[in-house]
């Protein structure tokens, strides 16, 4: 047993082998505890419905002690070592989840469902990769200096100060559990912060699992703290509004974005924030028709359509409209849904039943407001040990209007809308015509057009004849309603550390 989990006195009765299910504990201070609060919430799979575990939620008390170690191992041996000491023990996290890979494999596709032949390849390494790449990265980050004329004519030099910026919230969200966690761990810890996490309600077990690891690794006790819980009056608001938090890094839906910096006002803490995206593909005449379908292909489905980055609005020049749009609809009808472990399966569930509702209320509006549905629209029929999942059909639609809620409003499903355009004004137009600005994909052989183009969309990430190839160097965020700040490579340091200006007369 893990020691993230603690036996179940009342065992459901759905518990598939009649054994108690796992529950998912809160780790504060370096220690697993079941917290003050005595409640706790059932952790369903995607795939099937079944029971994977008991997950306690934190009560305010609970998250006032996170919070209270998280300041406390500010004072400890963490603010002591050196850089190429966090160096090494973020080295050794990183190695530990890749020794533990298959619990993390197991425990991420319990929890979201999503094909292990995804979270094998994405989720996991990059979980462990995060924790590496910024340690390094900080550990051979330099700082400003400048020398100066004065009127005595000795001069002065001044130098730049990073210094940790505190305790920082960690809110992250369901569909790439890990990864997008340990990407603000990662650099937050390496810069020499403590932190507690607020993993998605939804996903919680890769994070209380990484306590575990953070123990064998040396972390010391409370640099590293996670409680679990809901948004509203749970675990995400008391920790949000909590007065010992010296910043909030958060990525989720704009709107609880927007709940999150009310609470941020109150002593004016920092935000970081990675938020909607509503992402645009144009699809040039001129393009690589294979790479743009393939792309596409990913950039629609992958993860079920769950990715920030995801396209949900596909523009194609005209020539080549109906030709895209039937080798599109032949992809989308070529995917395999199926449980994680298949080998053979590409698409997996939606993570949850309410989300489901969520995704199909937009399949019937796109055809209350008279789309065209090219393939998919509602649920599949998976056989009977299925039937409890929240699987849904992968979906395409042309002909909608573009103002229509389908096309404004971001849907986070395996489904786009496909339409056509005359020139290349008019796609910018169209790819900008959204309150978004995440990013966006450009299908064009004409280097010339790619520059253009790319230069004029109003989104933070622009890939041109690609989808999600990503150099964590790389500035990487939204513009617009879709996020603050930017993250990744040494942009992250402007929210992970307080940059102090040294004045030195000579
Ligand atoms: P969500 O906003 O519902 O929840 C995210 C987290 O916030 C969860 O841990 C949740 O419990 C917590 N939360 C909710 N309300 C809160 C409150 N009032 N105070 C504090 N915490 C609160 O998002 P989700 O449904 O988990 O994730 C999907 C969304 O995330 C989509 O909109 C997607 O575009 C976005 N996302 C963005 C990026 C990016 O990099 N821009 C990456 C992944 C997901």
């Amino acid at each position: 047993m893990i020691a993230t989990t603690l036996p179940a006195p009342d065992a459901p009765a759905d518990s598939p082998t009649g054994a108690a299910p796992a529950r998912v504990l809160h780790f504060i201070d370096g220690t697993y505890t079941a917290g003050t609060g005595g409640r706790v919430f059932e952790n369903r799979s995607p795939v099937d419905g079944r029971l994977v575990s008991l997950v306690h939620e934190a009560s305010r008390a609970d998250v006032d002690d996170a919070v209270r170690a998280a300041r406390a191992a500010l004072k400890g041996p963490w603010s002591r070592m050196t850089v190429e000491q966090r160096t090494a023990i973020l080295h050794a996290v990183a190695d530990g989840i890749t020794r533990r890979f298959d619990d993390f494999l197991a425990a991420e596709c319990a929890d979201t469902g999503k094909p292990r032949s995804l979270a094998s390849h994405i989720d996991i390494p990059r979980g462990a990769a995060n924790f590496k790449i910024f340690a390094d990265l900080v550990k051979n980050v330099a700082t400003e200096c400048f020398e100066m004329a004065t009127p005595d004519g000795r001069g002065a030099i001044n130098y730049a100060r990073r210094a940790p910026r505190g305790v920082i919230a960690v809110i992250s969200p369901w569909n790439l559990p890990l990864l997008l966690m340990t990407w603000k761990v990662g650099p937050a810890l390496a810069c020499g912060n403590t932190v507690v996490v607020k993993p998605s309600e939804e996903t919680p077990t890769t994070t209380a699992l990484l306590g575990e690891v953070m123990n064998e690794a040396g972390v010391p006790p409370g640099v590293f703290n996670v409680v679990h819980g809901f948004g509203p009056d749970s675990a995400g608001a008391f920790l949000t509004a909590h007065p010992e938090v010296d910043g909030i890094t958060f990525t989720g839906e704009t709107r609880t974005g927007e709940a999150i910096m009310k609470a941020a006002a109150a002593g004016v803490r920092p935000v970081s924030f990675e938020l909607g995206g509503k992402n645009p593909a144009l699809v040039f005449a001129d393009c690589d028709m294979d790479a743009a379908i393939e792309g596409t292909m990913r950039s629609v489905f992958a993860n079920c359509g769950q990715v920030c980055l995801g396209t949900e609005r596909v523009y194609v020049e005209r020539p080549i409209f109906e030709e895209f749009v039937s080798r599109l609809k032949a992809g989308a009808e070529a995917l395999r849904l199926g449980r994680p472990e298949d080998p053979e399966t590409n698409l997996g569930p939606l993570i949850s039943a309410e989300h489901r509702d969520k995704v199909l209320s937009y399949y019937r509006k796109a055809v209350a407001d008279g789309a065209t549905v090219v393939t998919g629209g509602g649920v599949p029929d998976l056989g009977p040990e299925l039937a409890g999942g929240s699987w849904i059909q992968p979906t395409i639609w042309t002909g909608l209007a573009d103002d229509s809620a389908v096309m404004r409003e971001e849907i986070f499903g395996p489904c786009c809308h496909v339409r056509p355009f005359d020139t290349e004004e008019e796609a910018v137009a169209l790819a900008n015509d959204t309150p978004y600005g995440l990013a966006a994909a450009v299908w064009t052989e004409n280097v010339s057009r790619a520059h253009r183009v790319s230069a004029r969309i109003d989104a933070g990430i622009v890939w041109v004849n690609s989808w999600f190839l990503r150099d964590l160097r790389t500035p990487f965020g939204g513009s617009k309603a879709s996020g603050i700040g930017r993250e990744g490579g040494v942009h992250g340091l402007e929210f992970y550390t307080e940059l102090k200006n040294v004045c030195i007369k000579l």
